[in-house]
């Protein structure tokens, strides 16, 4: 089976190098020709561990190919995958722009019967939005189906949460797309991976429902940690306690900074934009989104408390990006929290495995370090911002040499008090108790 990607983005190559490794022949499109460029030498424009490896075996074996030609793309593809950027608007809702210049991209170079699938996060109403403005450019008089195939990948565990997903969704119309779609996803049968068939108003809400429901989640856990604190109690044994509950699930219940990421603050608010549009103010969508912000903002008094004020200071910084094992720097929470306090006369010397080149643009004045223990150097506090797995056994001897002050700000728990302490060090955490 030939296919096309359009989009090759996070969402868009991952899922174009997966369905080539499933043995489909992909063709991978995107108007950013430099981006194109790079690709067809192998080279991926992003952080995602195991991407590389793939996309060049992919072109080795000539079942993946790149083109910034939209025709292209078209041409030979049964399925047609969507996978656009949904950016917010000013009023949050999502820009859908990309997405219909793709429909009229496609329109007017079918050749045949197409399936055209939205895997980028469309609010609902969407697929049908796409129906018209195909039919409305359309030079040919085609037949073609529209299916919805949202997609639940984490960035940093993208392919393997791709080649095995816990569902896939399939919201369509029609038998005979939900028949080819079926067929592309046929290598996941041995694992048994469940199949969610719907309709397509369903499957747009049942990604949309997803993300918000895990944002509430954290959100939730961020409050009762704040509420810990006020009197004494460990966050960390109240997520465990929770968690061990079935119906709880221990997933998601980790408190820290509060979550970023190109998703989930998007999505709370497409979805609270949908429930505007529809007279339902849906509202604990919104209030997740606020109690993340002030969740935020509750980290700059932290460490403002800790250090007796930061005007003068000196800050290490570990981890930038939205969270490990990726570059992304959307929403991410130490733009807030690091801007806020470079406001407040800090100096911020920072580090992060991948997104150095990022995080310098977004954020200036910040002093970009080379490892670890320079981030600490002359530091009066160090905070782990992103819980990358070289930051999760610090050599606390050579970082109290350089420190002007023995302080972890650990804002994503990632140690026990004791330990720390036990190095002489002032624990401050999230939600537990702050130790000397
Ligand atoms: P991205 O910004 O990384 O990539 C989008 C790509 O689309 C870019 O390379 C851009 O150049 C390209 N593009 C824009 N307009 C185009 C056009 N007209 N024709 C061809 N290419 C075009 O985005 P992403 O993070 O991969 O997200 C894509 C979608 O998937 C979004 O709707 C997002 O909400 C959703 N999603 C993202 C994730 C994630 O973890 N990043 C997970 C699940 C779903």
């Amino acid at each position: 089976m030939h296919i096309s990607v359009i989009g090759t983005g996070y969402v868009g190559l991952v899922t174009g190098a997966c369905f080539a490794e499933f043995g489909v022949n992909v063709t991978c499109m995107d108007t950013d020709a430099r981006r194109i460029a790079r690709l067809e030498k192998g080279e991926v424009p992003f952080f995602e561990p195991g991407i590389t490896e793939l996309v060049a075996k992919g072109i080795k074996e000539d079942r993946l190919h790149f083109t910034t030609d939209v025709a292209k793309a078209v041409d030979k593809a049964l399925v047609i995958f969507i996978a656009v950027g949904t950016p917010p608007k000013s009023d949050g809702s999502a820009d859908l722009s990309y997405v219909e210049e793709v429909g009229r991209g496609i329109a007017k170079n079918m050749t045949g019967y197409k399936v055209i699938v939205t895997k980028s996060t469309v609010p609902v109403g969407t697929g049908e939005k796409l129906r018209e403005v195909i039919k409305a450019n359309q030079t040919g008089r085609f037949r073609f189906d529209i299916v919805s195939n949202p997609e639940f990948l984490r960035e940093g565990s993208a392919i393997e949460d791709f080649m095995r997903p816990n569902r896939v969704v399939i919201g369509a119309d029609s038998e005979q797309a939900v028949a080819i779609m079926k067929d592309l996803y046929r290598p996941l049968y041995l694992l048994e991976t469940p199949i969610v068939v719907t309709d397509i108003p369903t499957a747009e809400m049942i990604k949309y429902a997803s993300n918000a429901f895990l944002a509430v989640k954290i959100s939730f856990i961020n409050e009762i940690a704040t509420v810990c604190e006020k009197v004494g109690a460990d966050v960390q044994m109240v997520s465990k306690g929770m968690g061990l509950d079935n119906r709880i699930g221990n997933k998601f219940l980790h408190a820290g900074p509060g979550f970023g990421g190109s998703c989930f603050p998007k999505d709370l608010a497409a979805l609270v934009q949908t429930g505007e549009r529809v007279g339902y103010p849906f509202q604990i969508a919104g209030a997740a989104a606020k109690v993340n912000y002030e969740q935020h903002l509750r980290m700059v008094e932290k460490v403002k408390e800790a250090c007796g004020g930061v005007k003068g200071k000196t800050l290490g910084v570990l981890g930038l990006s939205f969270k490990p094992n990726t570059n992304d720097m959307r929403e991410a929470p130490s733009l807030t929290i690091l801007s806020e306090l470079m406001k407040e006369g800090a100096t911020i010397r920072a580090y992060d495995p991948a997104s150095m080149e990022e995080s310098t643009k977004l954020l200036p004045g910040m002093v970009p370090c080379q490892d670890t223990y320079d981030v600490a150097e002359g530091a009066d506090g160090l905070i782990i911002m992103t819980e990358w797995n070289q930051f999760r056994n610090l050599d606390f001897d050579r970082l109290k040499k350089s420190m002007r002050q023995p302080l972890l700000l650990d804002l994503r728990n990632t140690y026990e008090s004791d330990r720390v302490v036990g190095f002489g060090f002032r624990h401050v955490s999230v939600g537990r108790p702050t130790k000397n």
